[in-house]
Protein backbone atom coordinates (compact mmCIF):
# COMPACT_ATOMS: atom_id res chain seq x y z
CA UNK A 1 0.00 0.00 0.00
CA UNK A 2 1.65 2.99 -0.82
CA UNK A 3 0.47 6.77 -1.06
CA UNK A 4 2.32 9.94 -2.40
CA UNK A 5 2.18 13.47 -1.65
CA UNK A 6 4.16 15.86 -3.62
CA UNK A 7 4.29 19.73 -3.58
CA UNK A 8 5.66 22.07 -6.18
CA UNK A 9 5.93 24.85 -3.35
CA UNK A 10 9.59 26.16 -3.82
CA UNK A 11 11.38 25.38 -1.83
CA UNK A 12 9.75 22.40 -1.99
CA UNK A 13 12.02 20.74 0.22
CA UNK A 14 10.38 22.72 2.92
CA UNK A 15 7.65 19.84 2.90
CA UNK A 16 10.16 17.57 5.61
CA UNK A 17 9.44 21.06 8.05
CA UNK A 18 5.09 20.83 7.68
CA UNK A 19 5.45 16.89 8.03
CA UNK A 20 8.18 17.17 10.75
CA UNK A 21 10.17 14.36 8.95
CA UNK A 22 13.00 15.08 7.18
CA UNK A 23 13.94 14.47 3.52
CA UNK A 24 16.90 12.91 4.07
CA UNK A 25 16.11 10.55 6.10
CA UNK A 26 14.12 6.76 5.74
CA UNK A 27 11.48 6.03 8.92
CA UNK A 28 10.03 3.00 9.71
CA UNK A 29 7.18 2.76 12.25
CA UNK A 30 5.53 -0.29 14.28
CA UNK A 31 2.40 -0.21 14.38
CA UNK A 32 -0.61 -2.93 15.21
CA UNK A 33 -1.37 -3.48 11.74
CA UNK A 34 1.94 -3.37 9.92
CA UNK A 35 5.05 -1.24 9.54
CA UNK A 36 4.61 1.93 7.87
CA UNK A 37 7.90 3.75 6.40
CA UNK A 38 8.33 6.92 5.59
CA UNK A 39 10.75 8.01 2.98
CA UNK A 40 11.38 10.67 -0.14
CA UNK A 41 11.55 9.47 -3.17
CA UNK A 42 12.55 13.30 -4.62
CA UNK A 43 13.67 16.14 -2.63
CA UNK A 44 14.40 18.86 -4.72
CA UNK A 45 13.89 22.98 -4.54
CA UNK A 46 11.20 22.59 -7.57
CA UNK A 47 9.90 19.21 -6.16
CA UNK A 48 9.49 17.64 -3.47
CA UNK A 49 7.43 13.89 -2.68
CA UNK A 50 7.13 12.05 0.13
CA UNK A 51 5.92 8.68 0.50
CA UNK A 52 4.00 6.22 2.68
CA UNK A 53 4.64 2.55 2.57
CA UNK A 54 2.05 0.27 4.27
CA UNK A 55 2.92 -3.37 4.91
CA UNK A 56 -0.16 -4.40 6.40
CA UNK A 57 1.03 -7.73 8.56
CA UNK A 58 -2.87 -9.85 8.67
CA UNK A 59 -1.37 -12.34 11.83
CA UNK A 60 0.15 -9.38 13.86
CA UNK A 61 -3.70 -7.49 12.98
CA UNK A 62 -5.57 -10.88 13.42
CA UNK A 63 -3.47 -10.96 17.31
CA UNK A 64 -4.02 -8.04 17.92
CA UNK A 65 -7.44 -6.78 17.74
CA UNK A 66 -10.31 -7.06 20.74
CA UNK A 67 -12.41 -9.24 21.58
CA UNK A 68 -15.12 -6.97 21.13
CA UNK A 69 -14.31 -7.29 17.26
CA UNK A 70 -16.83 -8.15 14.91
CA UNK A 71 -15.22 -10.69 12.96
CA UNK A 72 -13.31 -14.20 13.77
CA UNK A 73 -13.32 -15.62 10.41
CA UNK A 74 -10.76 -15.82 7.69
CA UNK A 75 -11.60 -13.11 6.38
CA UNK A 76 -9.18 -11.92 8.64
CA UNK A 77 -6.32 -13.52 6.65
CA UNK A 78 -7.82 -13.53 3.16
CA UNK A 79 -8.22 -10.08 1.82
CA UNK A 80 -7.29 -6.95 0.07
CA UNK A 81 -5.70 -5.24 3.32
CA UNK A 82 -2.09 -5.85 1.86
CA UNK A 83 -2.41 -4.81 -1.69
CA UNK A 84 -4.94 -2.06 -1.93
CA UNK A 85 -5.28 1.60 0.20
CA UNK A 86 -7.96 2.19 2.32
CA UNK A 87 -8.50 2.73 6.37
CA UNK A 88 -5.68 1.37 7.45
CA UNK A 89 -3.73 3.31 5.33
CA UNK A 90 -5.32 6.44 6.37
CA UNK A 91 -5.05 5.54 9.95
CA UNK A 92 -1.25 5.17 9.50
CA UNK A 93 -0.73 8.77 7.60
CA UNK A 94 -2.92 10.25 10.53
CA UNK A 95 -0.47 8.30 12.84
CA UNK A 96 3.20 9.44 11.43
CA UNK A 97 1.61 12.90 10.61
CA UNK A 98 -0.21 13.55 13.71
CA UNK A 99 1.42 17.10 14.25
CA UNK A 100 0.95 17.92 10.75
CA UNK A 101 -2.41 17.17 10.86
CA UNK A 102 -2.90 19.35 13.85
CA UNK A 103 -1.74 22.20 12.26
CA UNK A 104 0.91 22.63 13.92
CA UNK A 105 3.48 24.45 11.93
CA UNK A 106 6.58 25.16 14.28
CA UNK A 107 9.47 27.31 12.06
CA UNK A 108 6.99 27.46 9.57
CA UNK A 109 3.82 28.36 10.70
CA UNK A 110 3.05 30.40 8.24
CA UNK A 111 3.31 27.90 6.03
CA UNK A 112 1.82 25.77 7.66
CA UNK A 113 -1.82 27.67 7.59
CA UNK A 114 -1.07 28.66 3.71
CA UNK A 115 -2.70 26.18 1.17
CA UNK A 116 -0.06 25.86 -0.98
CA UNK A 117 -0.19 23.19 -4.68
CA UNK A 118 -0.64 19.53 -3.48
CA UNK A 119 -0.61 15.92 -5.80
CA UNK A 120 -1.59 12.85 -3.96
CA UNK A 121 -1.34 9.19 -5.43
CA UNK A 122 -2.37 6.53 -4.80
CA UNK A 123 -1.92 3.69 -7.19
CA UNK A 124 -4.82 1.12 -5.89
CA UNK A 125 -7.75 2.86 -3.98
CA UNK A 126 -10.81 0.72 -3.19
CA UNK A 127 -14.01 2.78 -4.10
CA UNK A 128 -17.22 1.80 -4.04
CA UNK A 129 -19.26 3.78 -6.58
CA UNK A 130 -16.51 3.94 -9.22
CA UNK A 131 -14.88 7.23 -9.91
CA UNK A 132 -17.84 9.11 -10.07
CA UNK A 133 -18.11 8.92 -6.01
CA UNK A 134 -14.59 9.55 -5.86
CA UNK A 135 -14.88 13.12 -7.75
CA UNK A 136 -18.43 13.79 -5.15
CA UNK A 137 -16.12 13.54 -2.07
CA UNK A 138 -12.80 14.91 -3.50
CA UNK A 139 -13.80 17.89 -5.91
CA UNK A 140 -15.84 20.00 -3.61
CA UNK A 141 -13.28 20.08 -1.01
CA UNK A 142 -11.01 21.60 -4.03
CA UNK A 143 -9.35 19.21 -5.38
CA UNK A 144 -8.66 17.72 -9.24
CA UNK A 145 -9.77 14.73 -9.48
CA UNK A 146 -8.54 11.97 -11.61
CA UNK A 147 -9.72 8.27 -10.67
CA UNK A 148 -9.01 5.43 -13.53
CA UNK A 149 -10.70 2.43 -12.59
CA UNK A 150 -8.69 -0.80 -12.72
CA UNK A 151 -9.66 -4.01 -15.05
CA UNK A 152 -10.24 -6.86 -13.11
CA UNK A 153 -7.84 -8.95 -15.18
CA UNK A 154 -5.96 -7.65 -17.80
CA UNK A 155 -6.47 -10.65 -19.51
CA UNK A 156 -10.17 -10.78 -19.80
CA UNK A 157 -11.19 -6.97 -20.50
CA UNK A 158 -14.44 -8.49 -20.70
CA UNK A 159 -14.80 -9.44 -16.94
CA UNK A 160 -15.03 -5.25 -16.57
CA UNK A 161 -13.50 -2.97 -14.02
CA UNK A 162 -12.36 -4.20 -10.59
CA UNK A 163 -13.86 -1.61 -7.87
CA UNK A 164 -10.39 -0.14 -7.40
CA UNK A 165 -9.16 3.08 -8.74
CA UNK A 166 -6.04 4.55 -9.69
CA UNK A 167 -6.31 7.68 -7.50
CA UNK A 168 -4.44 11.04 -8.15
CA UNK A 169 -5.87 14.12 -6.72
CA UNK A 170 -3.88 18.10 -7.62
CA UNK A 171 -5.09 21.18 -5.89
CA UNK A 172 -4.09 24.25 -4.18
CA UNK A 173 -4.87 22.77 -0.16
CA UNK A 174 -3.15 23.57 3.54
CA UNK A 175 -1.09 20.02 4.49
CA UNK A 176 -3.12 20.10 7.36
CA UNK A 177 -6.44 20.01 5.64
CA UNK A 178 -5.17 17.36 3.42
CA UNK A 179 -3.92 14.61 5.56
CA UNK A 180 -7.32 15.41 7.58
CA UNK A 181 -9.23 14.55 4.74
CA UNK A 182 -7.51 11.51 3.73
CA UNK A 183 -8.02 10.11 7.24
CA UNK A 184 -11.42 10.34 6.62
CA UNK A 185 -11.87 9.69 3.23
CA UNK A 186 -9.93 6.80 2.62
CA UNK A 187 -12.27 4.59 4.67
CA UNK A 188 -15.50 6.78 3.13
CA UNK A 189 -14.20 5.00 -0.19
CA UNK A 190 -13.59 2.08 0.92
CA UNK A 191 -16.59 2.29 3.15
CA UNK A 192 -15.27 -0.24 5.69
CA UNK A 193 -13.42 1.08 8.49
CA UNK A 194 -10.97 -1.79 10.21
CA UNK A 195 -11.39 -1.38 13.48
CA UNK A 196 -14.19 -1.43 16.00
CA UNK A 197 -15.75 1.75 16.70
CA UNK A 198 -15.73 3.57 19.98
CA UNK A 199 -17.64 5.80 20.82
CA UNK A 200 -14.95 8.96 20.43
CA UNK A 201 -15.45 8.34 16.94
CA UNK A 202 -17.68 10.56 16.46
CA UNK A 203 -15.29 13.38 18.31
CA UNK A 204 -12.72 12.14 16.09
CA UNK A 205 -14.82 12.77 12.70
CA UNK A 206 -15.87 16.13 13.43
CA UNK A 207 -12.05 17.34 14.94
CA UNK A 208 -10.56 15.76 11.79
CA UNK A 209 -13.66 17.01 9.69
CA UNK A 210 -13.11 20.67 11.48
CA UNK A 211 -13.43 23.38 8.81
CA UNK A 212 -14.13 20.94 5.51
CA UNK A 213 -16.70 18.67 6.67
CA UNK A 214 -19.60 20.68 7.95
CA UNK A 215 -19.57 22.33 4.41
CA UNK A 216 -19.03 19.52 2.30
CA UNK A 217 -22.30 18.89 -0.25
CA UNK A 218 -22.00 15.18 0.43
CA UNK A 219 -21.00 15.40 4.41
CA UNK A 220 -23.84 12.86 5.04
CA UNK A 221 -23.12 10.38 2.49
CA UNK A 222 -19.26 10.86 4.21
CA UNK A 223 -20.67 10.74 7.73
CA UNK A 224 -22.68 7.93 7.21
CA UNK A 225 -19.48 5.45 5.53
CA UNK A 226 -17.22 6.58 7.89
CA UNK A 227 -19.20 5.63 10.73
CA UNK A 228 -20.93 2.56 9.43
CA UNK A 229 -24.53 1.34 10.08
CA UNK A 230 -23.79 2.03 13.71
CA UNK A 231 -26.44 4.30 15.67
CA UNK A 232 -22.91 6.77 15.22
CA UNK A 233 -23.46 8.60 12.16
CA UNK A 234 -26.96 9.66 13.04
CA UNK A 235 -25.45 11.22 16.69
CA UNK A 236 -22.51 12.41 14.44
CA UNK A 237 -25.23 14.12 11.92
CA UNK A 238 -27.45 15.70 14.62
CA UNK A 239 -24.24 17.22 16.16
CA UNK A 240 -23.68 18.37 13.01
CA UNK A 241 -26.94 20.49 13.16
CA UNK A 242 -26.26 21.54 16.66
CA UNK A 243 -22.49 22.81 15.62
CA UNK A 244 -24.40 26.61 14.00
CA UNK A 245 -21.10 26.82 12.40
CA UNK A 246 -20.62 23.20 11.64
CA UNK A 247 -23.16 22.80 9.18
CA UNK A 248 -24.99 24.44 5.80
CA UNK A 249 -23.48 25.00 2.48
CA UNK A 250 -20.60 27.80 2.46
CA UNK A 251 -22.27 28.73 -1.10
CA UNK A 252 -25.85 29.29 -0.66
CA UNK A 253 -27.77 28.56 -3.38
CA UNK A 254 -28.95 31.28 -4.97
CA UNK A 255 -33.05 32.00 -5.63
CA UNK A 256 -32.67 30.86 -8.90
CA UNK A 257 -31.06 27.56 -7.94
CA UNK A 258 -33.22 24.34 -8.04
CA UNK A 259 -34.55 23.83 -4.12
CA UNK A 260 -33.26 20.10 -3.30
CA UNK A 261 -36.31 17.89 -3.46
CA UNK A 262 -37.31 16.32 -0.38
CA UNK A 263 -36.22 12.23 0.54
CA UNK A 264 -38.81 9.59 -1.32
CA UNK A 265 -41.09 8.71 1.34
CA UNK A 266 -40.35 11.70 3.86
CA UNK A 267 -42.80 15.51 3.62
CA UNK A 268 -40.58 18.00 4.38
CA UNK A 269 -42.76 18.70 7.41
CA UNK A 270 -42.00 15.53 9.13
CA UNK A 271 -38.50 16.49 9.08
CA UNK A 272 -37.81 18.09 12.57
CA UNK A 273 -36.32 21.93 12.30
CA UNK A 274 -32.20 21.73 13.01
CA UNK A 275 -31.96 23.28 16.40
CA UNK A 276 -29.21 25.75 14.73
CA UNK A 277 -32.25 27.29 12.70
CA UNK A 278 -34.21 27.29 15.70
CA UNK A 279 -31.61 29.34 17.88
CA UNK A 280 -31.36 31.60 14.63
CA UNK A 281 -35.10 32.38 14.91
CA UNK A 282 -35.66 32.68 18.48
CA UNK A 283 -32.43 35.41 18.91
CA UNK A 284 -34.06 36.94 15.57
CA UNK A 285 -37.40 37.39 17.45
CA UNK A 286 -35.72 39.06 20.74
CA UNK A 287 -33.46 41.31 18.41
CA UNK A 288 -36.96 42.33 16.85
CA UNK A 289 -38.72 42.43 19.85
CA UNK A 290 -36.70 44.83 21.02
CA UNK A 291 -36.58 46.97 18.60
CA UNK A 292 -32.94 46.89 17.53
CA UNK A 293 -31.19 48.77 14.47
CA UNK A 294 -27.95 48.07 15.12
CA UNK A 295 -26.04 44.56 16.00
CA UNK A 296 -22.96 42.84 16.63
CA UNK A 297 -22.54 39.09 15.88
CA UNK A 298 -19.36 38.41 18.48
CA UNK A 299 -17.77 35.05 17.23
CA UNK A 300 -19.95 34.56 14.11
CA UNK A 301 -18.00 32.06 13.22
CA UNK A 302 -18.71 31.27 8.73
CA UNK A 303 -21.78 33.69 8.89
CA UNK A 304 -25.04 32.06 9.03
CA UNK A 305 -26.44 33.85 11.54
CA UNK A 306 -25.05 37.55 9.81
CA UNK A 307 -27.16 36.30 6.24
CA UNK A 308 -30.29 36.13 8.50
CA UNK A 309 -29.46 39.68 10.20
CA UNK A 310 -28.83 40.97 6.89
CA UNK A 311 -31.61 39.91 5.16
CA UNK A 312 -33.82 41.82 7.84
CA UNK A 313 -34.17 45.58 6.55
CA UNK A 314 -35.10 47.09 9.73
CA UNK A 315 -31.26 46.36 11.03
CA UNK A 316 -29.28 49.43 9.61
CA UNK A 317 -26.12 48.49 10.70
CA UNK A 318 -24.78 44.36 10.61
CA UNK A 319 -21.23 43.65 12.10
CA UNK A 320 -19.60 40.28 12.97
CA UNK A 321 -16.51 39.46 14.40
CA UNK A 322 -14.63 36.35 14.93
CA UNK A 323 -10.66 35.46 16.29
CA UNK A 324 -10.48 32.68 13.01
CA UNK A 325 -9.66 34.72 9.75
CA UNK A 326 -10.28 31.71 7.78
CA UNK A 327 -13.88 31.10 9.45
CA UNK A 328 -14.57 35.32 8.10
CA UNK A 329 -13.28 34.71 4.32
CA UNK A 330 -15.99 32.28 4.55
CA UNK A 331 -18.85 34.15 5.93
CA UNK A 332 -17.57 36.98 3.18
CA UNK A 333 -18.40 34.53 0.70
CA UNK A 334 -21.75 33.27 2.12
CA UNK A 335 -22.72 37.21 1.98
CA UNK A 336 -21.09 37.51 -1.12
CA UNK A 337 -19.88 40.81 0.11
CA UNK A 338 -18.09 41.53 -2.90
CA UNK A 339 -21.45 41.31 -5.15
CA UNK A 340 -23.47 43.17 -2.94
CA UNK A 341 -25.22 46.65 -3.78
CA UNK A 342 -23.58 49.79 -2.03
CA UNK A 343 -26.81 50.09 -0.19
CA UNK A 344 -26.06 46.79 1.17
CA UNK A 345 -22.30 46.92 1.70
CA UNK A 346 -22.75 49.96 3.49
CA UNK A 347 -24.73 47.86 6.25
CA UNK A 348 -22.72 44.80 6.49
CA UNK A 349 -19.33 45.08 8.09
CA UNK A 350 -17.07 42.19 9.04
CA UNK A 351 -13.53 42.07 11.32
CA UNK A 352 -11.17 39.91 12.76
CA UNK A 353 -11.01 40.49 16.92
CA UNK A 354 -10.51 38.38 20.08
CA UNK A 355 -13.22 38.58 22.56
CA UNK A 356 -11.20 38.78 25.36
CA UNK A 357 -9.28 42.45 24.54
CA UNK A 358 -10.97 45.23 24.41
CA UNK A 359 -11.83 46.84 21.39
CA UNK A 360 -13.71 50.12 20.45
CA UNK A 361 -15.18 48.90 17.12
CA UNK A 362 -17.11 47.02 19.64
CA UNK A 363 -18.66 49.93 21.20
CA UNK A 364 -22.03 51.78 20.50
CA UNK A 365 -24.07 48.68 18.96
CA UNK A 366 -28.14 48.47 20.06
CA UNK A 367 -27.64 44.95 20.97
CA UNK A 368 -24.80 41.85 20.41
CA UNK A 369 -24.96 38.32 20.07
CA UNK A 370 -23.14 35.73 21.52
CA UNK A 371 -24.63 32.54 19.86
CA UNK A 372 -22.71 28.90 20.93
CA UNK A 373 -19.27 31.19 21.59
CA UNK A 374 -19.06 31.16 25.19
CA UNK A 375 -18.34 27.71 25.96
CA UNK A 376 -15.37 27.92 23.56
CA UNK A 377 -13.52 29.91 25.95
CA UNK A 378 -11.12 29.01 28.35
CA UNK A 379 -13.08 29.52 31.76
CA UNK A 380 -9.76 31.39 33.06
CA UNK A 381 -10.20 33.60 30.04
CA UNK A 382 -14.69 33.99 30.44
CA UNK A 383 -13.84 37.14 33.12
CA UNK A 384 -11.79 38.91 30.26
CA UNK A 385 -14.67 38.79 27.72
CA UNK A 386 -17.27 39.99 30.19
CA UNK A 387 -15.21 42.45 30.49
CA UNK A 388 -14.43 43.45 27.26
CA UNK A 389 -17.96 42.73 25.97
CA UNK A 390 -20.47 43.50 29.42
CA UNK A 391 -17.62 46.05 30.49
CA UNK A 392 -16.15 48.00 27.74
CA UNK A 393 -18.45 47.86 24.17
CA UNK A 394 -21.60 47.66 26.50
CA UNK A 395 -24.38 47.53 24.31
CA UNK A 396 -28.12 47.86 24.63
CA UNK A 397 -28.62 44.71 25.18
CA UNK A 398 -26.68 40.84 25.03
CA UNK A 399 -28.31 37.69 23.93
CA UNK A 400 -26.64 34.75 24.56
CA UNK A 401 -26.65 31.31 23.95
CA UNK A 402 -25.01 28.00 25.30
CA UNK A 403 -25.23 24.37 25.29
CA UNK A 404 -27.47 22.61 28.46
CA UNK A 405 -25.41 19.97 29.38
CA UNK A 406 -28.49 18.22 31.59
CA UNK A 407 -29.99 17.46 27.82
CA UNK A 408 -26.77 15.83 26.43
CA UNK A 409 -27.37 11.45 27.89
CA UNK A 410 -30.43 12.45 25.09
CA UNK A 411 -28.07 12.11 22.59
CA UNK A 412 -27.35 8.35 21.87
CA UNK A 413 -23.65 8.09 22.13
CA UNK A 414 -22.32 11.21 23.23
CA UNK A 415 -20.09 10.70 25.91
CA UNK A 416 -18.50 13.63 26.55
CA UNK A 417 -19.20 17.46 25.41
CA UNK A 418 -20.95 18.25 21.92
CA UNK A 419 -18.07 19.64 20.22
CA UNK A 420 -14.21 18.82 21.04
CA UNK A 421 -13.29 22.37 21.10
CA UNK A 422 -15.72 23.41 23.71
CA UNK A 423 -14.00 23.94 26.98
CA UNK A 424 -17.18 23.41 29.06
CA UNK A 425 -20.69 23.02 29.15
CA UNK A 426 -23.32 24.31 31.46
CA UNK A 427 -26.58 22.73 33.90
CA UNK A 428 -29.32 25.77 33.84
CA UNK A 429 -28.26 26.32 37.10
CA UNK A 430 -24.44 27.01 36.64
CA UNK A 431 -25.61 29.24 33.39
CA UNK A 432 -28.71 30.89 35.69
CA UNK A 433 -25.54 31.75 38.12
CA UNK A 434 -23.43 33.21 35.68
CA UNK A 435 -25.95 35.00 33.84
CA UNK A 436 -27.35 36.26 37.33
CA UNK A 437 -23.87 37.49 38.33
CA UNK A 438 -22.70 39.18 35.24
CA UNK A 439 -25.92 41.43 34.46
CA UNK A 440 -25.06 42.67 38.41
CA UNK A 441 -21.78 43.36 37.89
CA UNK A 442 -22.84 45.40 34.67
CA UNK A 443 -25.93 47.27 35.08
CA UNK A 444 -28.15 44.73 33.49
CA UNK A 445 -31.53 42.47 33.87
CA UNK A 446 -31.56 39.31 32.37
CA UNK A 447 -34.13 36.62 31.09
CA UNK A 448 -33.44 32.72 30.59
CA UNK A 449 -35.10 31.15 27.90
CA UNK A 450 -34.63 27.63 26.45
CA UNK A 451 -34.54 26.74 22.71
CA UNK A 452 -35.22 23.98 21.04
CA UNK A 453 -37.90 20.61 22.16
CA UNK A 454 -38.45 20.25 25.84
CA UNK A 455 -37.43 17.17 27.97
CA UNK A 456 -39.60 17.30 31.10
CA UNK A 457 -36.60 16.55 33.09
CA UNK A 458 -33.66 18.07 31.00
CA UNK A 459 -34.92 21.12 29.62
CA UNK A 460 -34.10 22.24 25.99
CA UNK A 461 -30.94 21.93 24.38
CA UNK A 462 -29.96 24.91 24.40
CA UNK A 463 -30.23 27.65 26.70
CA UNK A 464 -30.56 31.42 25.97
CA UNK A 465 -29.77 34.74 28.51
CA UNK A 466 -31.41 38.00 27.30
CA UNK A 467 -29.14 40.97 28.81
CA UNK A 468 -31.27 44.52 28.78
CA UNK A 469 -31.61 47.60 30.35
CA UNK A 470 -35.32 47.07 30.97
N1 LIG B 1 -21.81 32.12 16.48
C1 LIG B 1 -21.58 31.15 15.45
C2 LIG B 1 -20.30 30.32 15.65
C3 LIG B 1 -20.19 29.52 16.91
S1 LIG B 1 -18.67 28.58 16.98
C4 LIG B 1 -22.79 30.24 15.35
O1 LIG B 1 -23.60 30.18 16.25
O2 LIG B 1 -22.92 29.60 14.32
C5 LIG B 1 -17.70 29.60 18.06
C6 LIG B 1 -17.00 30.73 17.34
O3 LIG B 1 -16.36 31.52 18.31
C7 LIG B 1 -15.93 30.27 16.38
O4 LIG B 1 -16.15 30.85 15.12
C8 LIG B 1 -14.65 30.76 17.01
O5 LIG B 1 -13.68 31.14 16.05
C9 LIG B 1 -15.12 31.95 17.81
N2 LIG B 1 -14.24 32.28 18.93
C10 LIG B 1 -13.71 31.43 19.84
N3 LIG B 1 -12.97 32.11 20.72
C11 LIG B 1 -13.03 33.42 20.37
C12 LIG B 1 -12.46 34.63 20.88
N4 LIG B 1 -11.68 34.60 21.95
N5 LIG B 1 -12.75 35.78 20.25
C13 LIG B 1 -13.55 35.81 19.16
N6 LIG B 1 -14.10 34.71 18.62
C14 LIG B 1 -13.85 33.53 19.22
Amino acid sequence: MLLTLTTTHRPATDLGFLLFKHPGRVQEFVRSFGNVTVFYPEASDERCTVAVLLEVDPVRMARSVGRDAPCFSLGQYVNDRSYAASSLLGAAVADVFSTARSGRGDSHQELADTAIPLEISIPVLPCRGGPAVARRVFEPLGWTVEAEPIVLDDRHPDWGDSRYVRLRLTGTVRVADALNQLYVLLPVMDESKHYWQGNDEVDKLLRSGSGWLATHPDRELITRRYLGRSGLARDALVRLAELGDEVDEVFAPSDDDDVPHPEPGSTPDERPEPLNARRHKAVLDVLLALGVRTVVDLGCGSGQFLRTLVAEWSFTRVVGTDVSTRSLQTAARRLRLDKMSERQAERVELFQGALTYTDERLAGFDAAVLMEVIEHIDPGRLPALERVVFGAAHPGAVVVTTPNSEYNPVYEGLDGMRHPDHRFEWTRDEFAAWSARVAAEHGYTVQLHGVGDVDAERGTPTQMAVFSHE
